[in-house]
């Protein structure tokens, strides 16, 4: 068939960038579409220091290197924004919002979106105030105050970023534990312009051009506290992207896509590597392990 793919790749995060390496060089047919920027959630990565390899190196940086290697062997890197995938038995339809592709088979390596806290304000001020990226953002906020919500290792990773530009940084938290992993505990904790308010969780953006405070809420005694704040990073957790699989009979687990250890959906010819997928650990290097295998099986099921 003209015009086919063997593997059309959907994201260009660490997933699809490493299944793209495997993919081409293993001589298949491959395209990668991604409808933003290569390097997903790297990209908004100051500083990584467990990728093999790298002791440490900027989330860009690595993102740049990768997606050098994932186009040198021959993948198309395209733009498009995946609507919907069709399985048509000798071949898939993958559609964005201008074009319909055609391939042999499909690695959804689409990872996660960060979740709203779903109150007021938060749209409002989306792009004034309120961001999901301290490395993307946080420099616009030298000398002022900012709020981190959250208390995992992404929250206390941003809220560690921002001690870099801005004067004092509040992590507000649920409970009075971290989640985090203890080396960044003690980072935190050891870190004088971080603030840390306990027991509070968000009830309102407030500002006028621009976020001026936020509300907190004790969920122990109901009291609600106005903390003046320039800023509002929240950081608590993200959902999978998967709402253009709907017409696949996939497996999912909370919205994670379903796969055995070979990256196999229950579709044939239809994969999932990265965050996108059910597993325990969501890092730059499990994410390339698992492109790699996709693409591996991915030229088995084609052979
Ligand atoms: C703040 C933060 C810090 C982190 N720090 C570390 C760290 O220090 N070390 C570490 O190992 N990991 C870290 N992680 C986790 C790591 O970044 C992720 O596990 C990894 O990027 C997942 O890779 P992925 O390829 O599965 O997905 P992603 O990196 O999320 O990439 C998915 C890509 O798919 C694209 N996409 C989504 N939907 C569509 C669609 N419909 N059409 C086309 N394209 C689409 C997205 O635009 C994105 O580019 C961090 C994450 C965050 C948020």
């Amino acid at each position: 068939m003209e015009n086919v793919y063997d593997v059309i790749i959907i994201g260009a995060g660490p997933a699809g960038m490493t299944a793209a390496v495997y993919a081409s060089r293993a001589g298949l047919k491959t395209a990668i579409l991604e409808k933003a920027a290569p390097g997903g959630k790297m990209v908004e990565t100051f500083e990584i220091e467990n990728y093999p390899g790298f002791s440490s190196v900027n989330g860009a940086d690595l993102a740049g290197m990768m997606f050098e290697h994932a186009t040198r062997f021959g993948a198309e890197y395209l733009y498009g924004d995946v609507k919907t995938i069709r399985d048509l038995g000798a071949y898939k339809e993958v559609v964005t919002g201008e074009e319909t592709f055609k391939t042999r088979a499909v690695i959804i390596a689409t990872g996660t979106v960060e979740r709203k806290l779903s109150i007021p304000g938060e749209s409002e001020f989306a792009g004034r105030g309120v961001s999901y990226c301290a490395v993307c953002d946080g420099a616009f906020f030298r000398d002022k105050t900012v709020t981190v919500i959250g208390g995992g290792n992404s929250a206390l990773g941003g809220a560690l970023y921002l001690t870099k530009f801005a004067s004092k940084v509040n992590v507000v938290i649920r409970r009075d534990v971290f989640r985090a992993t203890k080396t960044v505990q003690d980072d935190v904790y050891a870190n004088p312009k971080i603030h840390v308010i306990v027991h509070a969780v968000p009830a309102e953006i407030r500002g006028t051009d621009a976020v001026k405070s936020i509300v907190l809420k004790n969920v122990e005694t109901g009291e609600l506290t106005e903390v003046e704040t320039d800023a509002v990073f929240p950081y608590i957790g993200a959902d999978p992207m998967t709402s253009f699989t709907d017409e696949l009979p996939l497996e999912k687990d909370h919205g994670y896509i379903v796969t055995n250890d070979r990256m196999e959906t229950g579709v044939p010819g239809v994969y999932a590597a990265g965050d996108v997928r059910k597993k325990d650990l969501r890092q730059v290097v499990t994410a390339t392990n698992d492109g790699a295998i996709a693409a591996e099986e991915a030229g088995k099921y084609l052979a």
